[in-house]
C-alpha cells in the first residue's frame, strides 16, 4: 500500500507555474510539485492537444498519489499576434535594417517572416510602431502593401518562432475569442482543468462572453493585460472569478512607470472583492538561464507578496528555462520569507478591506477575530462552491484556512486562494459531525494538534449552498 505522504506548505501565497518543454515529464512535473507548484499552468499559446492532455494525466495522478488538490489553469491565446515561425527557428534582426511582415505562411529568415493576421496589415499604416517579442524589438512600417508591410528596425535583437507582436497605436477590430480559443476552450473543459485564463480582455462584454460559453464549468481568470482593461477594471473584477496582473503583455501596451501602480491597483480591486489575483511575468526571468535569480527579481517577488496577491506565477522560467525547479525553490523560499516578517504581517492587517454586509462575509471576518484573539491554529470553513473559503482568505487571517468541501473541483480551485489548504471531505450533516470533522482533518493534515483550538464555520441548514451563518470554537483532541 502506498504511504501517505502528507503535504502541507509553509506559506499563504501560492505559487503558480507554466508547464512547457522544460517541465513536462512526470519526474519534473512531480519535482515542481513538491517542491512548491499548487497550480500548473498550461500555455495554449504553444503546444498540441495531445502535449496538454499528456500533462493533464500526470497532474491529475501526481494528485492522486499526494492526495493534494492540484489546480489547472489552462491559458488560453485569445487576439494575441504573432509572427510565423523561422527556417533556423530564430534570427538577429540589426536595427536599421528593412524587415517584411507578410501573409506568406513558408518559414521566416533574416528579412522577412509571416504576420498570419491580414486585419493588422489592413489596419496599419506608415509610422505604425510594431513591438515585437514583449516590446524588446521595435519596428516602423515603411511601407504597405495589400499582403504585407515593409518595416524599418529601429530596435533590433533576437527574434524566434511565434513571438508576441503589440500594436498599441491601432484598435483592432479582432473578437475576443478566436477561432483556435473556442476549440481550446472545449478541449480544457472537457479536460476537467479548474481555471481558464482569458487573454486580452478589452471589456466586461468579453468576460461574460467567455462565461456564456464555459456555463460554470471552470473559473474565469481574466488577464488584465491591456490598457482599455484597467478602464473598467471593477466590472471586470465583479464578473470574473479572478484575475491575473498579466505585466507582460501590460508592460508592453503602457509605460514602464505605469505597470507598478496598475499592479498595485489590479490586486487590491481584487482583494476589495474577494477574488484571487495573481501577479505575473518575468518574476525570476533572468532564471531561464541561470540556476539564482537577480536581486531586484527577489524584491519583485517580495513586493507582490506586501502587496497581498493571492499567488505569484513563473513563465518561462518553469516552461523553457534551463533551472525549472530551481525557480520555484527560490519563489517559495522568498515568499516563506517574507512571510516571516512582522512588518509583512502588519501590511496585511492594514489593507484588510471591511467586510461587505452579508452573513458569510461577517462571519469570515469574526472567524479571524475570534482566531487571533484565542491563537487559534486554523480557520476550517466548509464550503461547497469555495465561496466561504474565499470569503475567509479575504480577510488573510494570521492563521492558516482549511477549505473543507465534497468536490474536488472546489478544492482545486482553492489551490490558487491565499493561505487556503483545500481537503476534499464528504459532506456534514449536522453541527456535532461538523465540528469533529473539522479537528480531524486539522490534526491528520498537520495543522493543529491535541490540545489546539481551531475556529470552524459552517452553514446551517446543512447541505444548502451560500448559507455560512455559523462559528463555533472547536478542541482539537475533544470528542464534542
Ligand atoms: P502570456 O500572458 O504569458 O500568455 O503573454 C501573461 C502576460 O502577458 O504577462
Ligand atoms: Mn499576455
Amino acid at each position: 500500500m502506498p504511504v501517505r505522504q502528507k503535504l502541507r506548505r509553509r506559506r499563504r501565497t501560492k505559487i503558480l507555474a507554466t508547464i512547457g518543454p522544460a517541465s513536462s515529464t512526470a519526474e519534473m512535473l512531480t519535482r515542481l510539485f513538491q517542491i512548491g507548484t499548487d497550480v500548473f499552468r498550461l500555455n495554449f499559446s504553444h503546444g498540441t492537444h495531445e502535449d496538454h492532455a499528456e500533462r493533464i494525466r500526470i497532474i491529475r495522478e501526481i494528485e492522486a498519489r499526494f492526495e493534494h488538490p492540484i489546480g489547472i489553469l489552462a491559458d488560453v491565446q485569445g487576439p494575441k499576434l504573432r509572427v510565423g515561425q523561422f527556417r533556423a527557428g530564430r534570427v538577429h534582426l540589426q536595427s536599421g535594417q528593412t524587415f517584411r511582415l507578410d501573409l506568406d505562411p513558408t518559414p521566416g529568415s533574416a528579412t522577412r517572416v509571416a504576420l498570419p493576421h491580414p486585419e493588422i496589415i489592413a489596419a496599419a499604416g506608415i509610422g505604425t510602431t510594431l513591438l515585437l517579442d514583449d516590446g524588446k524589438l521595435r519596428l516602423r512600417v515603411t511601407r504597405k502593401r495589400a499582403d504585407h508591410l515593409e518595416t524599418e528596425v529601429l530596435v533590433g535583437g533576437p527574434l524566434s518562432d511565434r513571438k508576441g507582436v503589440n500594436v498599441p497605436e491601432v484598435v483592432l477590430p479582432i473578437p475576443a475569442l478566436t477561432e483556435k480559443d473556442r476549440e481550446d476552450l472545449a478541449f480544457a473543459l472537457a479536460q476537467g482543468v479548474d481555471y481558464i485564463g482569458l487573454s486580452f480582455v478589452q471589456r466586461p462584454e468579453d468576460v461574460v462572453e467567455a462565461k456564456r460559453l464555459i456555463e460554470g464549468r471552470a473559473w474565469v481568470m481574466t488577464k488584465m493585460e491591456k490598457p482599455q482593461a484597467l478602464e473598467h477594471l471593477e466590472e471586470i473584477v465583479r464578473l470574473s472569478d479572478a484575475v491575473m496582473v498579466a505585466r507582460g503583455d501590460l508592460g508592453v501596451e503602457l509605460p514602464p512607470e505605469e505597470v507598478p501602480l496598475a499592479q498595485k491597483r489590479i490586486v487590491r480591486m481584487a482583494r476589495q472583492n474577494g477574488k484571487p489575483v495573481v501577479v505575473a511575468t518575468q518574476m525570476l526571468e533572468s532564471m531561464i538561464a541561470a540556476p539564482a535569480p537577480t536581486r531586484a527579481e527577489a524584491s519583485d517577488v517580495a513586493t507582490a507578496v506586501f502587496d497581498g496577491a493571492d499567488a505569484v506565477m513563473l513563465s518561462a522560467e518553469t516552461a523553457a528555462g534551463q533551472y525549472p525547479a530551481e525557480a520555484v525553490n527560490i519563489m517559495d523560499r522568498i515568499v516563506a520569507r517574507v512571510e516571516q516578517d512582522p512588518g509583512w504581517r502588519a501590511i496585511m492587517a492594514a489593507s484588510r478591506p471591511e467586510p461587505e454586509h452579508s452573513s458569510p462575509d461577517a462571519i469570515a471576518a469574526a472567524a479571524r477575530q475570534v482566531a487571533e484573539t484565542i491563537g487559534a491554529r486554523a480557520i476550517a470553513a466548509f464550503t461547497a462552491s469555495g465561496a466561504t473559503a474565499l470569503r475567509v482568505a479575504r480577510e488573510r487571517p494570521q492563521c492558516p484556512a482549511l477549505g473543507l468541501t465534497p468536490e474536488l473541483g472546489t478544492a482545486r480551485k482553492l489551490a490558487v486562494a491565499w493561505g487556503v489548504h483545500a481537503v476534499v471531505t464528504p459532506e456534514v450533516t449536522s453541527l456535532t459531525d461538523t465540528i469533529r470533522r473539522a479537528s480531524e482533518i486539522a490534526r491528520q493534515e498537520g495543522f493543529a494538534a491535541d490540545g489546539d483550538e481551531i475556529v470552524v464555520t459552517a452553514g446551517i441548514p446543512f447541505g444548502r449552498a451560500g448559507t455560512t451563518n455559523a462559528l463555533q470554537v472547536a478542541h482539537v483532541g475533544k470528542t464534542s
